[in-house]
C-alpha cells in the first residue's frame, strides 16, 4: 500500500499584529493551510497584503501574535533564537529580491558560505560551489565580486547559495523583482529545475501573475487573509 504523504509545513490560525505608534496593523488575520513536500507554493497578492509577513512566519524569522507554524514536527514559532538559527541552517534556504550577497566575497565564496556554517572544509565546499555555479552557467565568473556582475548573474549566485546545502525548503521573496523579463524566465526555470531535481519545496512570494505560472499551487492573500487557494497539476 502506498504510504500517505504528510504535510511538510502546517500553519494553524496564524495571526500577526504590528504595533506602529498608536496604530495596530493586523498583517495576518487567521491563516491556516498545509504545504505538501515537493510543492512549489506561490504566495500571491498585491503590495501590503501580508505576503512577506507570512514568509517571515513560515521561516521563523518573526514570532506570531497567536497561532503556530510547524515544519515537519518542529514548532518553528516556539523555538528559541539559537535553535531557530540551527534549524534554518540545516533545513532552509533563502533567495532575496536584492540578492543579499556579501560584497567583499567572490561568487565562489558567497556560494560556499552556507557550507562553512555547516563546518565543511574549504576544499570540499569550494568544489561543491564550483559545481553548482557551473549548473547556473557561472563557471566563468567564479572570482568576480557582486559589483562586477549583472543583476541576473548576482541572482544566479543567490540561487546557487540557497540550493548548495540541498535544503528541504527554499523561501524566495520577490526573487525576480529587480530583473528584466528574459532574466526572470531564466531565474525561475533555474529555481524550478533545482526543486524538481531534489524534490524540494519552494515558497515563492510575488505580486507578479507571470511568476505564479511556475507554481504548482497559488495561495492568494488580500488584507491578511487567504482569498483563494488553487492547486494545479
Ligand atoms: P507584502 O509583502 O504583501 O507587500 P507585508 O507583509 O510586508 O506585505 O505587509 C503587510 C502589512 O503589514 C502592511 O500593511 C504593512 O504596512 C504592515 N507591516 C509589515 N511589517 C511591519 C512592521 N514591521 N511594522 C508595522 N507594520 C508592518
Ligand atoms: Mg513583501
Amino acid at each position: 500500500m502506498e504510504k500517505k504523504k504528510s504535510p511538510l509545513i502546517r500553519v494553524r490560525n496564524l495571526r500577526k499584529e504590528y504595533v506602529a505608534g498608536e496604530d495596530v496593523v493586523v498583517a495576518l488575520r487567521d491563516i491556516s493551510f498545509d504545504v505538501m513536500p515537493g510543492e512549489i507554493c506561490c504566495i500571491f497578492g498585491t503590495s501590503g497584503s501580508g505576503k512577506s509577513t507570512l514568509l517571515n512566519q513560515l521561516a521563523g524569522l518573526e514570532s506570531p501574535t497567536s497561532g503556530e507554524v510547524l515544519i515537519g514536527n518542529i514548532p518553528v514559532s516556539r523555538l528559541s533564537e539559537n535553535d531557530l538559527a540551527i534549524f534554518r541552517q540545516r533545513y532552509l534556504g533563502f533567495i532575496f529580491q536584492s540578492y543579499n550577497l556579501m560584497s567583499t566575497m567572490t561568487a565562489l565564496e558567497n556560494t560556499a558560505l552556507p557550507l562553512m556554517f555547516k563546518g565543511i572544509d574549504k576544499k570540499t565546499r569550494e568544489k561543491s560551489a564550483r559545481a553548482i555555479l557551473k549548473t547556473v552557467g557561472l563557471e566563468h565568473r567564479l572570482n568576480h565580486y557582486p559589483s562586477q556582475m549583472s543583476g541576473g548573474q548576482q541572482q544566479r549566485v543567490g540561487i546557487a547559495r540557497a540550493f548548495i546545502t540541498k535544503p528541504k525548503i527554499v523561501f524566495a521573496d520577490e526573487p525576480t523583482g529587480n530583473l528584466d523579463t528574459k532574466t526572470t524566465i531564466e531565474v525561475m526555470e533555474m529555481i524550478k529545475g533545482f526543486a524538481h531535481k531534489y524534490n524540494q519545496t519552494i515558497i515563492l512570494v510575488t505580486h507578479e501573475p507571470e511568476l505564479a505560472e511556475y507554481a504548482t499551487r497559488v495561495i492568494t492573500l488580500a488584507d491578511g487573509e487567504i482569498i483563494s487557494d488553487i492547486k494545479k497539476d
